[in-house]
Parts: structure tokens; C-alpha cells; sequence
């Protein structure tokens, strides 16, 4: 039989406040335990919360941002559940009422671009952490993360396969960074995704029965989790068996998820309204204040970086990932450099180096100002394209210009008739064997001499001279 896959995604997102949501505690990350906490954030009786202002711009600002509509009326609900991370034995969440409902994200595949529809996206608190690792007496709690504003972002079961999920947690990620609602930095923890998968055979229209998986510490362990889970549900149909209603753990070392808890149903948490919290208004004035705030998005400057500089789909979705490395491109171009240059310069070389170095566009020491006159360099045959792409990684661990490096070390190209034909003449005299293979019609002989003139010249030599004086001379030697 075959099957189709149907994944949907709950991501959430952490917003990028100075404060948590219902307190003034900072949200900074990597604070000694316990120290950003206050009677609010660890639920002693009587404390009230008290909604932040700036988290309800981001929402606002992040729903936006994915095309979402926003709510008119707001209101908080209690999701009652004992948890020893959970002092209250509540969380302030969202339940029938999100701030955020029906948007969309699109994503760009080989086959095109394919639309992913966002259900809703809803405001909580986070929890505390346990820790138990290294802890011989029992386990530790950090209420540091409590009451840490979240967004969860909720998609419709549109997923079909892995990496289609890989696509939608990049572009969430690319769109929720330029907006400036969150770094979601997954190592830090401030976007952190659960996967619902089921599969169903090919053609039908029913859901079939999906596993929630959770613990998703990267976006490649999403992938991973969901090939093992469709395996997984595979291999129980194939057999006559049937997929549990459940909720799973990926485990990282062994690469397998793990049955946690058979799931859980709404009616479990008794969501009932926050009474500390009342329901108000959010004006349509303030929604539109707010979306003036947005910048171009990645999708806009996507097809604006096609338009103007006829870049591919692909080409331009990958420079619109980060809104550095789209600015960085940009500057380039400014500078006078081809579009289609800078586009492979950097996807191909730069970003290369740069990864190799743990380095991101941003703290690049080779400016896009440096890297349009390194091209430019090549363009004008000062020196060969070959001798370009050794300069570029020395630019970076050098912090020097293309041309000091050029200057310094004498690797301006040969251009010099004379010279080359030296070199060629003594290739020729070296290689009998290929140039009597030339002779008797083997074009592929010259490459070897070619080949053999460059690596004298230490690749300096121009390339196209280099054959055209390769050819001369052999004819004449016919
Ligand atoms: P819950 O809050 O209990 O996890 P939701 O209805 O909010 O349930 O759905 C959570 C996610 O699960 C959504 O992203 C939704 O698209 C996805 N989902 C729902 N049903 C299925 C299914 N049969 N297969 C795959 N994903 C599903
Ligand atoms: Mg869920
Ligand atoms: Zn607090």
C-alpha cells in the first residue's frame, strides 16, 4: 500500500521582550537559577499579573507578518495541569480565542512554491526547567523561563513530507527574525517545535491517526523524527496493526521517538477564562500602527530580487534567509558588481568560508564593498578567476583588501603574450606523448597542456590566452 504523509507543525516562538509577559522579570538566558524570578512568576497566592504591553505589539507585529488576522476581542484562559516546573498549576494561555488566526507562510520547493496555511498563533507563558542531569540527590527546578512570553504558531496538517517541514521552519524563522518579534535561536531555546505526523493511503481524505512529537532540539532532528515516524506508521499499518493517539519523545542518541503519554484531550486541562486578566479590545488603529512597522519581508524581497535582478527563484530564496546576507548582496550589487556574480560569490564561496570559520554575515570580515572589488579584480583580468577564489579565503583570516593580498604577494595575472608562450613552448617540448595525441585528433590533449602551463605559473596565467597560444603553437608544429 501506499501512503501519504500529513504532518502539522506547533511551533513556539519566543518573544524578543526585555520583560516576561505577566511581570517585570528580565527574560535574559543563562542567568544564575532562580534569579529572574519575583512572586508573580513563581505563583505565590495573591499575586497578580499584569499584561506587558510590548508582548502584545509582537504578537501583533508577528501575526502580521505571516498574514494573519487579528483578534478584536482578547482574552486569556487558564490550561490547568500539575507540573513541578509549573508553580501555579496553571498556565495563562490561549484557548478558543487566538491573538493570531488564519495567515499563511509560503514555502519555495524544487516543484515551485507551495502555500502552508497557519491555523492560529496564541499567547502563553513558558514553564520552568528541571534539571536533572548530574544531580545525584534528585532533580532541580529553574523558574527562570516562567513566564517567558511565547507565540505559538499553529499550521494546518498541509505538510507533506520532511523536508517541506524543513522549508516552513526556515522561512518562519527567516520571516519572525526580520520582523524583530524573536531571534529564535533553537539552542537558546527560543523556538521550539513539536511535529503531529500520520500518514493515510494515497488518495484518500481522511486524516489518519497522528503521533505528537516533542523534545525537537534542531531543525534537522525534525526531519529526522518525522522520516522515523512515517516509517514507524508504515511499518504498524503494512502489519495490520494501528497508530496510537499518542504523544512521543524523540530521543536524539538513538534516533528513534518513544511512546511518552497517550494524548491528551482539551477537556484534560479544564481551560476556563483568567479571572486576574479581563478580556479588552484591540483597536484596528493600533493593528495598522503596528503594520506600518513591518519591514520588507523575505518573500517581498524575494520577488523584488527577481524582478530587479534577475535572479532565480532559488538564488534569490537563499539571500532572503537572513536579512544581512540579502542587504549584503544588495550592497554589493550597489558597488557595481554583475547581480548573477555576487548571487554565486557568495552562495558558493563566501557563505562557504564563512560557515568553515563559525561565522555569520554579520561579523563577515570581508565587507560586501571588499568582495565587489575582489570580482571586479576578475572581471578586469587582473587576475584569474581561479586565483580569486584563494584570495577571498585569505581576505577573511588576513582582514586585508583583494588588493593588498594581490599587491603583497605577486599573483596578478599573466597577460604577457611572450611569457606565456615561453611557458607553452616548454610544455610542448616536455609532453611529446600529448602532443602527438593532439596531432591525431584528441582536443582533450590540450586540456593536459593547458593544465601543465597553469600549474607553472602558479595559476597565474590567463586562461584563455594560455589556449589560444597552446593552439598556435601546436598547429605550427603540424
Ligand atoms: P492539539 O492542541 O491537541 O495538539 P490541534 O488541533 O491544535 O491539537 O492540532 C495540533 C497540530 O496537529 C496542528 O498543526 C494540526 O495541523 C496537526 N494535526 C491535526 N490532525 C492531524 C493529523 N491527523 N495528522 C497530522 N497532523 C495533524
Ligand atoms: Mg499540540
Ligand atoms: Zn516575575
Amino acid at each position: 500500500m501506499n501512503y501519504e504523509p500529513v504532518i502539522g507543525l506547533e511551533t513556539h516562538v519566543q518573544l524578543l521582550t526585555r520583560c516576561k509577559i505577566f511581570c517585570s522579570c528580565p527574560t535574559s538566558f543563562g542567568e544564575q537559577p532562580n534569579k529572574n524570578t519575583c512572586p508573580v512568576c513563581l505563583g505565590l497566592p495573591g499575586a497578580l499579573p499584569v499584561l506587558n504591553g510590548k508582548v502584545l505589539e509582537l504578537a501583533i507585529k508577528a501575526g502580521l507578518a505571516i498574514d494573519c488576522q487579528i483578534a478584536e476581542r482578547l482574552r486569556f484562559n487558564r490550561k490547568n495541569y500539575f507540573y513541578p516546573d509549573l508553580p501555579k498549576g496553571y498556565q495563562i494561555s490561549q484557548f478558543k480565542h487566538p491573538i493570531c488566526f488564519g495567515g499563511f507562510i509560503d514555502i519555495v520547493l524544487p516543484s515551485g512554491s507551495k502555500r502552508i496555511c497557519i491555523t492560529r498563533a496564541h499567547l502563553e507563558e513558558d514553564a520552568g526547567k528541571l534539571l536533572h542531569e548530574g544531580i545525584p540527590d534528585g532533580s532541580y527546578v529553574d523558574f527562570n523561563r516562567a513566564g517567558v512570553p511565547l507565540l505559538e504558531v499553529v499550521t494546518e496538517p498541509d505538510l507533506r513530507s520532511s523536508s517541506e517541514a524543513y522549508q516552513y521552519l526556515t522561512m518562519l524563522k527567516a520571516v519572525m527574525r526580520y520582523a524583530g518579534v524573536s531571534n529564535c535561536n533553537m539552542e537558546e531555546g527560543s523556538l521550539r517545535c513539536d511535529a503531529n505526523v500520520s500518514i493515510r493511503p494515497s488518495g484518500s481524505e481522511k486524516l489518519g491517526t497522528r503521533a505528537e512529537i516533542k523534545n525537537l532540539n534542531s531543525f534537522r532532528a525534525v526531519q529526522k523524527a518525522i522520516e522515523y515516524e512515517i516509517k514507524r506508521q508504515t511499518e504498524l499499518l503494512d502489519t495490520g496493526k494501528t497508530v496510537a493517539q499518542e504523544t512521543r519523545l524523540w530521543n536524539e542518541s538513538r534516533q528513534v521517538t518513544i511512546a511518552m503519554r497517550s494524548k491528551e484531550e482539551a477537556h484534560d486541562y479544564r481551560y476556563f477564562p483568567e479571572p486576574d486578566l479581563v478580556p479588552f479590545t484591540v483597536s484596528r488603529e493600533e493593528v495598522e500602527r503596528i503594520r506600518k512597522m513591518l519591514p520588507e519581508l523575505p518573500r517581498d524581497l524575494s520577488d523584488r530580487f527577481q524582478k530587479q535582478y534577475g535572479l532565480t527563484a532559488y538564488d534569490a530564496g537563499v539571500l532572503v534567509q537572513e536579512q544581512r546576507l540579502a542587504h549584503f548582496f544588495e550592497e554589493a550589487v550597489k558597488c557595481g558588481t554583475q547581480p548573477k556574480s555576487a548571487s554565486n560569490w557568495i552562495q558558493s564561496e563566501l557563505l562557504g568560508i564563512l560557515n568553515e570559520r563559525k561565522l555569520s554575515i554579520e561579523k563577515s570580515p570581508v565587507s560586501a564593498k571588499d568582495l565587489a572589488e575582489l570580482i571586479a579584480l576578475i572581471e578586469k583580468g587582473t587576475i584569474s578567476g581561479k586565483i580569486g577564489k584563494e584570495v577571498l579565503p585569505r581576505m577573511v583570516d588576513e582582514q586585508k583588501t583583494a588588493r593588498q593580498i594581490i599587491e603583497s604577494s605577486g599573483l596578478t595575472q599573466i597577460t604577457d603574450e611572450a611569457a606565456i608562450g615561453k611557458v607553452a613552448l616548454k610544455a610542448i617540448q616536455a609532453n611529446p606523448k600529448s602532443v602527438e595525441a593532439f596531432k591525431s585528433g584528441k582536443e582533450t590533449a590540450l586540456g593536459y597542456l593547458v593544465g601543465q602551463v597553469m600549474k607553472e605559473t602558479q595559476g597565474r596565467a590567463n586562461p584563455q590566452l594560455v589556449n589560444k597560444i597552446l593552439k598556435e603553437k601546436l598547429e605550427q608544429t603540424i
